[in-house]
């Protein structure tokens, strides 16, 4: 049995199923998406069927030959690098905000300093 917080996430996730198909999600959609992919099973069934039906069905009437695993890999790879790029830069990100926080307080302390003397 699923606790409700779970089910509601489950059912985000496959509300975002299309998006990412789509590859629509913005990083922290897709940063929230893959990590529930990554302990959810039935999602990330899901997310197999509709990939399957979307890619599979396009590629196949388009005369590609398809093979669902290793294109449905090729996805998840993408956007797991998507998401270490995006924690890359959240992370020069806050270290940017902690130098422009540092470098504010010095300017404060000159000018007190400069008032003071
Ligand atoms: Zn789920």
């Amino acid at each position: 049995m699923k606790k409700h917080r779970e089910e509601l996430q489950c059912l985000r996730a496959t509300k975002m199923i299309p998006a990412f198909i789509d590859g629509e999600l913005s990083y922290r959609e897709l940063e929230q998406f893959m990590e529930h992919m990554d302990e959810c099973d039935s999602c990330k069934e899901e997310l197999s069927i509709q990939f399957l039906v979307e890619v599979g069905l396009n590629s196949l009437e388009a005369g590609n030959t398809f093979d669902l695993q290793e294109e449905l890999n090729i996805a998840l790879e993408e956007a797991e690098r998507k998401v270490r790029i995006y924690h890359f830069l959240r992370r020069s990100l806050f270290v940017l905000e902690c130098i422009g926080i540092a470098a504010a307080l010095i300017l404060a302390l000159l000018v007190v300093l400069n008032l003071a003397g």
